[in-house]
């Protein structure tokens, strides 16, 4: 198996970033990540303030994945990840939603054992991890990797997780995989503008897809189709997603307009993935059994 480990991170996401390893189409990879604080908060001691910007969301990779060309789609299955010992949460004042209220910055040291969180002396919450930044490298200008966009990266949807599938556009040769920020777990939203934040290891398949016309961030789960899009506002990412996967309706599963429009507002989830980035992601989902009366099914 290819090993990347975490000294190989880039934090944009580019086309000119060098590749850290090359894969071929089939091949396992793992990704040794670092959390979204490149490490460098240790105690509860440590404040946020503390971290230098161009540490926040470090991304392993790139991964040049070999037969990749612009127009294809990178496919991505998450086979396993492995969370580290401690997890960090850090706030203050202005970052995220409740911004306006904090009075200081606070960092919470989050021992994970089993399969647990352990959140405080009252609550203790399943890991559910997840990877928040995973991406390609954009088309044109360098991305930092805290933006979202169409290349995926920092889209934090807590469903790009153990057993899904990652479907990203490839806007160079090579396609230049890179992945970080793992949250052992997180609430749709990350309203606090961090989710339960840790390093870790994410081992996936990669694949190459030719000819699939998408051109934005998609995900298979065990039960849903998911259309991920960012934008400035909720407003325009969710008129965005919707609009996508109107067009996917129609033009992959061969649905007449009108009836692709209701059974969206019938049958598919409009959700929030995160609202404290510097473009807000949503997601919107389709389930799976419903593609397959249509005869579809993702590549
Ligand atoms: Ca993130
Ligand atoms: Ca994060």
């Amino acid at each position: 198996m290819i090993n990347i480990s975490s000294n190989k991170s880039v934090i944009t996401m580019s086309p000119n970033n060098p590749p850290a390893a090359r894969a071929k189409p089939g091949d396992t990879v793992c990704f040794e990540t670092l959390n979204c604080y490149s490490e460098s908060i240790k105690t509860e001691d440590d404040k946020m303030s503390l971290v230098p910007w161009n540490c926040i969301n470090p991304a392993t990779g790139p991964l040049f994945v070999e037969g990749a060309m612009p127009g294809d789609v990178l496919k991505v299955q998450i086979l396993k990840i492995e969370l580290a010992e401690n997890a960090v949460m850090a706030i203050g004042p202005g970052a995220g939603v409740l911004g306006d209220v904090l009075k200081e910055e606070r960092t919470k040291i989050v021992p994970i054992s089993d399969g647990k969180v352990k959140f405080n002396d009252k609550i203790t919450l399943t890991a559910e991890p997840m990877i928040g930044v995973i991406g390609t490298a954009p088309k044109g200008e360098d991305i930092p990797t805290g933006t979202p966009g169409t290349h995926g990266s920092n889209m934090d949807c807590k469903l790009i997780g153990e057993g899904s599938t990652l479907y990203l556009p490839v806007n160079t040769e090579g396609a230049l995989l890179a992945m970080g920020d793992i949250h052992a777990v997180m609430g749709d939203g990350e309203i606090i503008i961090c989710g339960v934040e840790v390093s870790g290891r994410i081992t996936v398949k990669v694949d190459v897809v030719k000819d699939f016309d998408v051109h934005m961030p998609m995900l298979l789960t065990k039960d849903r189709i998911v259309m991920l899009s960012s934008a400035k506002t909720l407003d325009e990412a969710s008129f965005d997603v919707t609009h996508k996967l109107h067009a996917f309706l129609c033009d992959k599963l061969g649905m007449e307009l009108h009836e692709a429009g209701m059974l969206l507002s019938a049958a598919c989830d409009l959700r929030i993935c995160q609202i404290v980035d510097p473009l807000y992601t949503v997601r919107m989902e389709l389930p799976t059994w419903i593609a397959k009366e249509y005869g579809f099914e993702m590549p």
